[in-house]
């Protein structure tokens, strides 16, 4: 049985709090809510632990996972050869959706790292995770609360609806707010390379870095055939709804009609198409249930709402969604990553 808590996203009960730390230190898997997506948190100290989270999940055991921690000054008790970027980096954007990628101790099981001498740190900006990771005294290693490659979780009802009787407790602290994932920052080299586009920008880590790298992965829709990808989690089909995706993107004058003829067309061919747009005055016709993702001028509202969008077009059952790719501006090129992934089927006008 999975056990659900009701708690205040900024003050919640300490009670609570100290029974679902407990709950981890006794090696259960307990899903809490971060500023980026909901996490599926484990000790990160206990190898069996956190083998549960793949079992629950259904995750690949080489994509290796994040790993929680309270504040900046525990980052040396799983990291080391820590450098100042890195350190400036940390006191920059922690708490916050930022994942830094450092050498490793060998303090952490197999388990956590998937055998690599690196490992993925960050310090989430929530009251509940850090709340969480305190009571519970130990790094808490944790991916996103959700089955493996479909949309990640930005409220209770996404991680009850995927982990239901697989894990031991969910605290529901209100919707994330990013809604999308941290982004995740290789710090090993010279030059910082972002592994994955999320909640922190480009410009705003070379504003500190002064330069930054994008690993070439990064914009690819299907990396499954790149052998040795630097992070394990990019050769996986991700964040994909049940229905088939096809991304309409490219010139942003042309998106919107495309987009509309795209979806009449399979309309017409008697299937139910959601269709997930940006463009204000889209004209559809036929079986389409449209759902507007936000303002193609503010990324931040699209990717908070972006995978909600997915997984309820799921609930509705849809054959096909048709949805519009936006620019890579800001918080943008984590929504059109995410977008990649999940698609099927990638038109470019
Ligand atoms: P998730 O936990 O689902 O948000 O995914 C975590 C992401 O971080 C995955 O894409 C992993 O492959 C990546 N990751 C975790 N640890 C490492 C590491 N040591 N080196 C490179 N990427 C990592
Ligand atoms: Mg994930």
């Amino acid at each position: 049985m999975t056990m659900y808590w009701k708690v205040d996203a900024k003050w919640p009960d300490l009670q609570i709090i100290r029974r679902a730390g407990f709950t981890l230190l006794r090696g259960g898997l307990v899903a809490f809510p971060t500023e980026t997506v909901y996490g599926l948190g484990a000790n990160a100290m206990d190898g069996e632990a956190v083998s549960c989270i793949f079992a629950a999940k259904g995750r690949p055991v080489d994509n290796p996972l994040i790993v929680h921690l309270e504040d900046m000054h525990k980052v040396d008790t799983v990291a080391a050869g820590i450098s100042p970027l890195a350190t400036a980096l940390m006191q920059k954007f922690w708490p916050g959706p930022l994942t830094l990628v450092l050498p490793g101790t060998g303090v952490l099981p197999g388990e956590v790292t998937a055998g690599l001498d690196t490992v993925a740190v960050r310090v989430p900006n929530h009251a509940v995770a850090l709340g969480l990771i305190k009571a519970a005294g130990v790094p808490v290693a944790a991916p996103s609360a959700n089955t493996s490659g479909s949309p990640s979780p930005t409220t209770a009802g996404h991680v009850l609806a995927d982990l239901d009787g697989k894990i031991d407790a969910v605290l529901d602290g209100g919707p994330a707010g990013v809604g999308v994932e941290s982004t995740v920052l290789d710090v090993t080299g010279k030059i910082p390379v972002i592994l994955r586009p999320g909640g922190v920008t480009p410009s705003q880590i070379k504003a500190i870095a002064g330069a930054v790298e994008l690993d070439p992965a990064v914009m690819v829709s299907t990396v499954h055939e790149a052998d040795r990808p630097r992070s394990p989690g990019m050769k996986y089909r991700h964040y994909a709804p049940g229905a088939p995706l096809v991304l309409v993107e490219g010139d942003e004058d042309k998106t919107g009609g495309m987009l509309a003829e795209i979806a009449t067309d399979y309309a017409h061919s008697g299937r139910r198409v959601g269709v997930l747009a940006v463009t204000e005055d889209i004209n559809l016709n036929g079986n389409v249930q449209l759902l507007k993702l936000g303002c193609k001028s503010d990324p931040g509202t699209l990717a908070a709402n972006l995978y909600s969008a997915l997984r309820d077009f799921d609930r509705r059952g849809v054959d096909v969604i048709v949805a519009e790719g936006i620019s890579t501006q800001g918080l943008g090129l984590a929504v059109m990553n995410r977008l990649r992934r999940a698609a099927d089927r990638i038109i470019v006008v």
